[in-house]
């Protein structure tokens, strides 16, 4: 990363205005010398942000702000930043996975079958169901958890921004991050991505980048 001076980004933001601008018109827009532009140029040509075309002049060619903020948030992948999952097995009972929920200060549960993800239950889910006045000690979350195959899912190798994406569109908090199995459509659950680890990360993306680095 370069800092650019003051004067750096004076050029830039003259030549981003015009196709192409001469030397000679960018300082005397900055009313200086040519000369005292020089190693301005030099440098910024030098790492790309203007290029020069003979006989027309420099041109911007710097990589946009956003264009570099988009790559590097999708260099970020699951594994990156996936929590532990809370997993419970499908015959506990309604009320033991509320306890879960609270004990372990989740918002969603994964529900195993023989050790491979078969549900999902979150808290709304469980809301409804003491709504309905179901007999929550005797009733086993197997009874009223989501189901495969409708659970979306996310693999450890997986960017981020394909978790969020998911997020957004499916209206959900969560996702299971899984791992496959020798059994087709049966996966082991490594972790989980919330809405918060996301959150997370675009703080300490915020905190760690100086825009005027970029
Ligand atoms: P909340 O209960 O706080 O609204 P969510 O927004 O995550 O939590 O859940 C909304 C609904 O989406 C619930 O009915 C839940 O079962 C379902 N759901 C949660 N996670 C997933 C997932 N990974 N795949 C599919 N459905 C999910």
């Amino acid at each position: 990363m370069v800092n650019l001076t003051d004067r750096q980004e004076q050029i830039i933001s003259i030549v981003k205005k015009r196709d192409f601008i001469t030397g000679e018109d960018i300082s005397s827009i900055l009313k200086t010398k040519r000369s005292a532009i020089r190693s301005d140029l030099t440098l910024l040509t030098m790492i790309e942000i203007l290029g020069v075309e003979s006989n027309k002049g420099y041109f911007y060619q710097g990589l946009d702000k956003r264009i570099l903020l988009a790559e590097s948030i999708k260099s970020y992948k699951v594994k990156d930043i996936m929590s532990l999952p809370i997993v419970i097995s499908e015959h506990l009972s309604i009320y033991d996975a509320i306890a879960t929920l609270f004990l372990e200060n989740v918002g969603t549960i994964y529900v195993l079958r023989d050790e491979l993800l078969c549900g999902v239950v979150s808290r709304k889910d469980l809301l409804k169901c003491t709504l309905d006045g179901l007999d929550l000690q005797n009733t086993p979350v197997k009874d009223i958890m989501l189901r495969m195959p409708n659970i979306k899912y996310v693999f450890s190798d997986m960017t981020v921004y394909e978790c969020a994406k998911e997020i957004v569109d499916s209206q959900i908090d969560s996702l299971p991050v899984v791992k496959e199995t020798k059994f087709k459509n049966k996966f082991k659950v490594i972790g989980r991505i919330t809405k918060t680890n996301i959150t997370k990360l675009f703080v300490e993306f915020g905190s760690e980048i100086d825009y005027r680095e970029i």
